[in-house]
């Protein structure tokens, strides 16, 4: 009888091996990929010039089509939000809920392999690997917390474990699994080439935004003046894009666009906050998140715009603030010189 497992496929090297490893010894495989919101890849890739290099593609789907496997993207974005807020293990280095994410995840495929008949659950953890959810405590307490118990199998660090029941059971040969552990990515790499993979990919640091020191920063500056801990979905993808600023003092943030794919993607925001744009001279389009702005503090934001287009060395330039879906109204104002813009106000 052909056993079914449901692999959790990041997009990563590691969660492609583990699929690999497993439909070398017969496993019938599907991938499950979860949508937070947070993803790092395919939306800001989209957007940017500066990373028109890199291949626009959800590398999860990639894998999937790499193992020519069905892959089943899941939005969590609502319960996933109890897990960013409200991390029962905290947090890592960042805003990054690791363990409460990985037990929230695997929780969900348990869910999911009961629903659909499927026998058990793999995923791509390498013992040590990241400090936070895959050390050697860590990674008893996911399968005790998600309530998969045994039928979660790490086919690339099984040997350093416990055997799961598809291996006392015999589905699976615990003898062609592996013991990986500790950060380096040698072994990885070298089963890649072995399985014949060449172009996978390597996210730096996390799968997700939320281990990023930048983005952490502007999330926790959002909670901080909201004055609760919440998100919704446009919060998060908008943290992602332009450079945001919150001049001191004042009750508003500006997300600046820094080229033109960027412009173009707060356009589509135009609706729901106020924005400025430069228009005697070209430049970027920004955001206004906060309550409708005043006189005197339209002219601050749109002094600050001013600064990143190209009138920015003009005596004079000229804006147009625009209420959040009302009309236009010009503002003159001479650019801000770099050095009027404390540091402190960058929040990436
Ligand atoms: S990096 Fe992000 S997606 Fe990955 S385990 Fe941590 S919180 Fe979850």
């Amino acid at each position: 009888m052909t056993r079914k497992a449901a692999a959790l496929i990041s997009g990563g090297l590691d969660s492609l091996l583990a699929a690999k490893v497993m439909q070398e010894q017969g496993i019938l495989v599907e991938g499950i990929n979860f949508f937070t919101g947070f993803c790092v890849e395919g939306h800001t890739h989209a957007i940017r010039k500066k990373d028109k290099d890199k291949p626009k593609r959800n590398n999860a789907l990639w894998v999937a089509e790499q193992l020519g496997i069905k892959l089943h993207i899941i939005d969590i974005v609502e319960e996933y939000k109890d897990v960013v807020i409200n991390p029962k293990h905290g947090y890592g280095a960042h805003l990054n809920p690791c363990l409460d994410c990985k037990i929230f995840m695997v929780r969900k495929a348990h869910e999911w392999i009961r629903e659909k008949g499927f026998d058990f659950i793999i995923t791509g953890e390498v013992m040590g690997q990241r400090p936070m959810s895959q050390r050697k405590e860590t990674l008893p307490v996911v399968q005790q917390e998600s309530g998969a118990e045994d039928l979660l199998l790490r086919p690339l660090c099984a040997k350093n474990l416990p055997p799961t029941l598809p291996e006392r059971e015999g589905w699976v040969d615990r003898e062609r699994l592996y013991d990986f552990s500790g950060r380096s990515r040698k072994p990885q790499i070298a089963l890649a080439r072995q399985f014949g993979f060449e172009d996978y990919a390597q996210p730096a640091g996390g799968c997700c935004f939320l281990t990023d020191e930048n983005y952490s920063v502007k999330l926790q500056d959002l909670w901080n003046n909201r004055g609760e801990k919440h998100y919704d979905i446009d919060d998060i993808m908008l943290l992602k894009v332009g450079r945001h600023l919150r001049p001191e003092g004042q009750p508003f943030k500006l997300i600046i666009a820094r080229e033109e794919g960027e412009t173009r993607f707060l356009s589509g925001y135009k609706g729901q906050f106020q924005s400025l744009r430069t228009v005697s001279h070209g430049g970027p389009l920004a955001l206004i998140d906060g309550p409708p702005l005043n006189e005197e503090q339209q002219r601050l934001a749109a002094a600050i715009v001013a600064r990143y287009g190209q009138g920015k060395t003009a005596p004079e330039v000229e804006l147009a603030y625009r209420p959040a879906g009302g009309e236009e109204i010009p503002i003159r104002t001479a650019p801000m010189a770099p050095h009027e813009i404390p540091q402190s106000w960058y929040l990436a």
